[in-house]
Order: C-alpha cells, then structure tokens, then sequence
C-alpha cells in the first residue's frame, strides 16, 4: 500500500513540474487558436463574397454574348429591309418589330450591365481588400506567437520529453483504479491531488489532523483522504523512508 502512494506522491510532483512548464508558454497557445479561428471566419466569408463576384461576372458574360447574338440578328435584318429583300408589308413589319425589339433587349442588357452590379461589385472588391489587410495582420500575429512558442519549447522540449516519459514509465505500475482516483482529486485541486502531513498538519490546507488519524497515515494501510481539502494524504515520514 505505502508503494502505491509514494508512486501517487511522484505522479503528482511530475504532474505538477509539467504544469509549470505549461504555464510557462502562458496564453500563447489560446492566442495562436484564436487567432486561427478568426482567420478561419475572414477565409470563410472571403471565399462567399468570392463567389458571389464570380457568379456576377459570369451573369454579364452571358448577357454580354447575348447581345452579340441579337446584335448580329439585327443587322441581318436590317441588311435584308435594305436590300429589299422583302417582298411583303407583313414580313417588312415583322423584321422591322425584330429589330426594335432587339434593339431594347441590348439597351436593357446594357443598362443592367452598367446600373444592377456595379456597386455591388465595387462592394465586394472593397470587403475583400479590408479582409485582405485583416489576415494579412493576423498572419504577422500569428507568426510571431508561433515563433515565440517555438523558442519556448524550444528552452523547455528537453526537460517536457524527460518529465513525460519519467510519468509513463509510473503510470504503468500504478493500479488503474489508483490512477483514476488520483485523477479525480488532480481535477477539483487544479492538479494538487496528494498533500504531505506534517507533524499533525495536512500542508495541502494547513488543517489539522487528529493524532490517531496522523498515525494511521504514517501506517498507510489505505488511502486517507484530508477531511477539509480532500486531497490524498501521505505522512512525511513515507517520503525519507
Ligand atoms: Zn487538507
């Protein structure tokens, strides 16, 4: 029993040296996700106005080509009314009411060309170019917190790649219904899962301890757990043993 807390004992003082080293690279890596995520939001709304721009861009080609086409019919009719070609009135009207109506489409074509899109157009181009000075911002953002959490880890890879492997390497001896225990505890005590009892004091919360209770931690033949704090308790004794 004193072997599967004192295995408890060194998780936690493992445990607790990576939270520092963790706390070292402070709130750059919520930065860095933030920022990603803002990025993702100005892509996303880039790529929707984008496509937006493109589905108007291609709205005028075709009604550019359409008027090509009632361009070039009307002047075959119009080379046919002045060759006199046609022989009939009705046939001459018929032609002559070909063109007119020809005539508005390309006008109308034209005007919508002109009035319906162009601010809109100018619109998109204008979101666009401010979306543009905003990624480019975050991107410059980005960089230097990713540089500076890179020198960080840098400083602290080798120790974190010890520390880890030192807290696998007790993980396999310790029972897995210990480890969950102890992880229950960790969550509520922000990682302060084990406290060491010191003459009579719990030094997890500085309350104290009855004695018989003090002497049946230094026994550790269960856990005991402090009454006020919760945390798993070990007698300072087990530590130098
Ligand atoms: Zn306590």
């Amino acid at each position: 029993m004193k072997e599967r807390l004192l295995l408890l004992y060194k998780l936690n003082r493992i445990d607790k040296e990576l939270h520092e080293l963790f706390s070292l690279r402070g709130d750059i890596p919520a930065k860095i996700d933030d920022l990603n995520s803002e990025k993702n939001v100005l892509d996303e709304r880039a790529g929707e106005i984008k496509a937006e721009q493109e589905t108007i861009i291609n709205q005028e080609k075709s009604v550019a080509s359409e008027n090509d086409v009632l361009l070039e019919k009307m002047e075959k009719n119009d080379e046919l009314l002045r060759t006199g070609a046609v022989k009939s009135n009705k046939e001459y009207d018929a032609l002559a009411k070909e063109i007119e109506d020809a005539k508005s489409k390309i006008k109308a074509n034209e005007k919508a060309l002109k009035e319906d899109n162009s601010s809109r157009k100018s619109e998109i181009e204008n979101e666009l170019l401010l979306i543009q000075v905003q990624l480019d911002e975050i991107n410059a953002e980005l960089e230097q917190n990713e540089t500076e959490l890179k020198e960080l880890t840098k400083q602290t890879g080798e120790e974190e790649k010890e520390l880890t492997s030192d807290r696998e390497d007790i993980l396999k001896k310790i029972d897995k219904s210990d480890f969950e225990y102890y992880e229950r505890i960790s969550k509520v005590r922000f990682g302060e899962a084990i406290a060491v009892v010191r003459k009579g004091s719990c030094l997890g919360c500085y309350s104290s301890i009855p004695p018989q209770k003090a002497i049946e931690i230094r026994m550790a033949e269960k856990f005991y757990s402090c009454e006020s704090c919760g945390r798993i308790l070990i007698a300072e004794e087990l530590l130098t043993a």
